[in-house]
């Protein structure tokens, strides 16, 4: 599963992942917190028919990464917080999808290099995303009315400055780059030429590459699990 908050934020973050896990055979959910509707500067839009146009151009974008299931949420653009009631939409998706992995924004980032403030609503449902995850989605007692409760194993964080993992693209960098351009109101050639850059620099010129932050979380051990590892401590000791 990928939370993000804009259409094109899964392009330009972990597109070419996406299509890599989708043709092993991985199933992958795409999660839209918004639908990018204050997202273009000229009049010829209002929010209404340019969230038709950027949830379309959403669409078309995960099917040439090879991912069919895309859920719009709709929060207003630009006015995202990390509120309870996101939080339990995402808790909801999560016990009904039951990923193994997901992939989130990374909250960390606020400036990014000399000449970007990262947006609020990347922020905000990075936050909602961590949040959701653990523990909430995996705790019983908490409103169960959401569905039965679902521990996710891995959290990748995208855009993070920490990396610790990083995906090689080569074979999917195309795929990538051409999902991106699927964003028409959004994305010009130019931009796909830095985001292709981009992949390179983040693969430190090797190859084109994706960088995360992944957080494996520990499984919660049964009491007999833990008895035993205690007793092999104390054997060792
Ligand atoms: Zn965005």
């Amino acid at each position: 599963m990928v939370i993000a908050a804009h259409p094109d934020d899964i392009e330009f973050g972990c597109a070419g992942t996406c299509a890599k896990w989708a043709r092993a055979g991985t199933r992958i959910v795409y999660v839209l917190v918004t639908s990018g509707d204050i997202g273009s500067r000229t009049p010829d839009y209002t929010r209404e028919t340019l969230a038709a146009l950027r949830e379309e151009e959403q669409r078309t974008a995960a099917a040439i990464c090879g991912v069919h299931e895309v859920v719009f949420l709709r929060y207003p653009d630009g006015e995202v917080t990390p509120s309870l009631a996101l939080r339990k939409d995402l808790i909801r998706l999560i016990r009904a999808y039951r990923p193994e992995v997901v992939i989130a924004m990374d909250p960390r980032r606020v400036l990014v290099g000399d000449d970007y403030i990262n947006h609020p609503d990347h922020r905000a449902v990075g936050i909602a995303t961590l949040d959701a995850i653990a523990p909430s989605a995996a705790m019983p007692l908490l409103y169960p009315e959401l569905g039965e409760p679902h521990q996710v194993r891995e959290v990748w964080l995208q855009w993070a400055e920490d990396a610790n993992c990083w995906v090689d693209i080569s074979d999917t960098l195309e795929i990538k780059l051409q999902a991106l351009l699927a964003h028409k109101s959004q994305v010009d050639a130019a931009t796909a030429e830095r985001v292709r850059l981009w992949a390179y620099e983040a693969g430190r010129r090797l190859c084109p590459a994706e960088a995360f932050r992944v957080i494996r979380l520990a499984q919660v051990p049964h009491d007999g699990d833990l008895r035993n590892e205690a007793a092999t401590l104390a054997t060792q000791a």
